[in-house]
């Protein structure tokens, strides 16, 4: 896809959110709030669902938790144009509550549509109901500042999903805003690892097993048996020495250029 043609789908799935009617958090809203950001992003950031500010202005983390998120964007040198911004639900669920199960099954084909135009090395999730459609099983306590193959079904198809905090969280545990921008460090080197592995053509899941560490899911599939052999295909060195050759060629060169988004 061009960047011509991603700008026109995307524009597409915006105007359909925009009056989409297929759950209930319809009723209640002023705008829906589809997402905003560059059509050429290699990052997807992923929120839970528009609050009051976004409710009123139609788009995505605008209010204090926004400014927190641009913050942290700016303490890596990133814009928030850089990057596409979005939720979960589009919607604002009434006086904040959490999004519910069908709610978010309606809107996930949304979602996905905007990842597979997208199509991001990275999706960052903010907040546990991000973290559970890209991460399912995962809690974030401990999967804060980790990275895991996104689900494809989530529409990223070949995405390494990396876990943050929601911004909101630091405003009610003070102690959160250091851990947030600890994290939020480790996301230049998560997006050269993820721009090697999908240079070297290694699926993420495979990229993530060969590892030192390896993905809890994946490590679970053993018990399948041979039916997780694709795993046992590239050893930990291969790995190591296709991503390096990789960055030989200059696609992932982990020097501070390509801490840039572009
Ligand atoms: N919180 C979210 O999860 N999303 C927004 O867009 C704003 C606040
Ligand atoms: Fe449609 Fe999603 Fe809004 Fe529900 S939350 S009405 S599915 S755009």
């Amino acid at each position: 896809m061009t960047g011509e043609e991603r700008r026109a789908a995307l524009a597409a799935i915006d105007a359909e959110v925009r009056t989409c009617t297929r759950c209930r958090l319809a009723t209640g809203r002023t705008h829906a709030v589809p997402g905003e950001g560059s059509p050429d992003t290699e990052v997807v950031f992923v929120g839970e669902g528009p609050g009051q500010h976004e409710d009123e202005q139609g788009r995505p983390f605008v209010g204090a938790a926004g400014s927190l998120l641009t913050d942290l964007l700016r303490s890596i040198g990133w814009r928030r144009e850089d990057v596409f911004i979005t939720n979960v639900v589009k919607c604002r669920p009434p006086g904040n509550r959490d999004p519910e199960p069908d709610e978010m099954a309606a809107c996930a084909p949304y979602l996905a549509r905007q990842l597979a135009v997208l199509d991001p090395a990275v999706v960052v999730t903010l907040g546990r109901f991000s973290l559970g459609t890209f991460m399912p099983g995962a809690r974030i306590g401990s999967a804060h500042g980790t990275t895991r193959p996104a689900v494809p079904a989530t529409g990223a198809h070949d995405a390494s999903a990396f876990a943050l905090y929601h911004p909101a969280a630091a405003f009610r545990q003070a102690s959160l805003r250091d851990t947030l921008f600890e994290d939020m460090a480790m996301l230049p080197q998560v997006l050269i690892d993820s721009r090697a592995r999908r240079a070297a053509r290694i699926p993420a899941g495979i990229a993530a097993s060969a590892g030192t560490s390896p993905d809890p899911a994946v490590a679970a599939d053993s018990s399948r048996g041979t039916e997780v052999a694709p795993v046992a295909e590239i050893s930990p060195a291969e790995l190591a020495a296709i991503t390096a050759q990789s960055a030989a060629d200059g696609s992932a060169a982990p020097d501070t250029d390509q801490m840039r988004l572009f």
